[in-house]
């Protein structure tokens, strides 16, 4: 009963001053990550208590909103070690108040909170072996099991337990674990999503203070340096010790599928100026557009018309797109980079008025047309993906609708085929636009565009481990159906939605 999808940002801080205020600046560099709800736990000693405790505070909305009182960093979230999350917005899981992340829990060995970003591709299995025993879930997401893991391993020692709940577990899940005198980083053992160890030296401070992020840009709005990666299948312990010397102890989980980091992260989901997988994700999206160039540049068009102008959907394609105009004009094509679409950035909910085509609002309350830009020319769109062809199909309608004369569209990566099930939101199999056509020429009517070229998988390939000289594999499952780690049988992305929505009611 896999259900809540995790795809998140988290960040974790230890021995810090203000712990808990920059865990909430580090949770807004990585808003772009999760819209849904955000929180932060923190460590601390309750003197009347004569215990450590963890306060926690959390809710739905974005990080600047949840966490707009300034009371809950001078009184509650106090001590000097924290972890936080912010949550993407999926449907179903939206309803449930309980899903909400960082997890805190109290048992036998003290407090023990925990932040993740991914899914487990045994869940099922897991959850189906404690529901045996009579274990009571409070939440219907895969993260819950590995704090139930945890509580209920045999061994003595609480790093031991969290090694063995880790050896369990299997698929994505890059974790931030906060323990009452320990700060744990871990990455699953494919390395499905992107996890940094970062360091701030504060004068004031005895020590070092280290920070784990989903991505870098959360360091840089700290003034944190960027240390190094969390390895594939590592648990990183940071501790007082570690602070003080800046030594860690390490234990690598076993690896037994290979390194598979999410190639999807490079295409669209993390920020240009974060470094992820050990590279700046701005210099992979303009190999990507590049590489796009070189496979499928801009038309020709007649002696004395105007020349093409390449647009970009923004923010996402932006940087694919500088690349691919670069390089078009390098290799002889005439085109200019212009700006033809605007967008509002600040699109929450929108509520559409009975009748209003739903997704066509979503689009254009996101993005508007540079009439001025757009008329009269040859437009070459350069976007990031195509998943269900939604926003493509209205933003050409938007462009033919100013005025522009042709619409071509270049897709910066291949044509997205099959789910992913280690934490990307993708819509079922049936619903990706690449499924529901049987070639591109098909998708290009449908599209409206005179031209429709996607990037090919190997030009993908290329293009990333041409920005990213190191040797580890990646995750194109994706572009290619081929699944690094098995998928539990059965579970189909159906399946997956209708127990949300069961539990979302719950
Ligand atoms: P659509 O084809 O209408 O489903 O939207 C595709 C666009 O949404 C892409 O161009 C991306 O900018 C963005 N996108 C890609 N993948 C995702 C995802 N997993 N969740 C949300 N948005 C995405």
């Amino acid at each position: 009963m896999s259900s809540v999808k995790d795809h998140c940002g988290i960040f974790g801080i230890f021995n810090a001053s203000d712990a808990a205020r920059r865990a909430y600046y580090g949770l807004h560099a990585l808003q772009h990550r999760g819209q849904e709800s955000a929180g932060i736990v923190t460590s601390t000693f309750d003197e009347q208590r004569g215990q450590p405790v963890m306060p926690v505070y959390k809710d739905f909305g974005l990080v600047l909103d949840v966490f707009d009182d300034n009371s809950l960093f001078e009184e509650r979230l106090m001590g000097d070690s924290a972890i936080g999350h912010t949550r993407y917005s999926t449907s179903g899981s939206a309803d449930n108040r309980m899903n909400i992340q960082p997890f805190v829990v109290h048992y036998h060995d003290g407090n023990i909170a925990l932040a993740h970003n991914g899914n487990l591709s045994n869940a099922r299995e897991i959850r189906k072996a404690f529901s045996d025993r009579g274990t009571l879930f409070q939440t219907t997401s895969d993260s819950e099991l590995i704090l139930h893991l945890i509580a209920q391993s045999r061994r003595e020692q609480q790093l031991d337990q969290i090694i063995d709940a880790l050896t369990q577990i299997e698929g994505a899940f890059s974790l931030v674990l906060l323990t009452d005198d320990r700060l744990i980083a871990v990455r699953d053992p494919n390395g499905f999503r992107p996890l940094a160890l970062g360091r701030i030296d504060d004068p004031h401070r005895e020590g070092t203070t280290y920070c784990v992020a989903s991505e870098t840009c959360a360091f840089d709005i700290l003034n944190a340096e960027y240390v190094r990666d969390v390895a594939p299948g590592e648990v990183l312990i940071i501790d007082r010790e570690s602070a003080k010397t800046g030594d860690f102890t390490s234990v690598q989980l076993a690896q037994r599928h290979g390194v598979s980091q999410c190639i999807f992260e490079y295409v669209y989901f993390s920020r240009p100026d974060s470094k992820i997988f050990g590279e700046m994700v701005d210099k992979v999206r303009r190999k990507i557009g590049k590489q796009m160039a070189h496979e499928s540049p801009v038309p020709s068009v007649p002696e004395g018309e105007k020349k093409p102008i390449v647009i970009s959907v923004p923010d996402s394609s932006n940087t694919a797109a500088l690349g691919f105009t670069t390089e078009c004009q390098k290799l002889g094509h005439e085109c200019r980079y212009e700006i033809g679409l605007i967008r509002n950035h600040y699109v929450g909910r929108t509520f559409i008025a009975p009748g209003q085509d739903r997704r066509e609002m979503k689009v254009r309350s996101k993005y508007n047309t540079v009439e001025g830009v757009l008329r009269d020319r040859t437009v070459v769109v350069v976007d990031d993906s195509i998943v269900r062809g939604t926003t493509a199909r209205q933003l050409v309608q938007m462009l033919h609708d100013a005025g522009a004369k042709e619409v071509h569209l270049r897709i910066a990566s291949p044509a997205v085929i099959s789910p992913c099930f280690y934490g990307m939101d993708f819509p079922s199999t049936d619903e990706l636009l690449a499924n529901q056509f049987d070639d591109v020429e098909e998708m290009t009517n449908w599209l409206g565009v005179a031209s429709l070229a996607y990037l090919s998988t190997d030009g993908l390939m290329k293009a990333v481990h041409a920005a990213n000289e190191s040797e580890r594999g990646y995750c194109n499952a994706c572009f290619t159906a081929n699944y690094p780690v098995p998928v539990e049988m059965g579970v189909k992305k159906e399946e997956n939605e209708w127990t949300q929505s069961a539990n979302a009611g719950q």
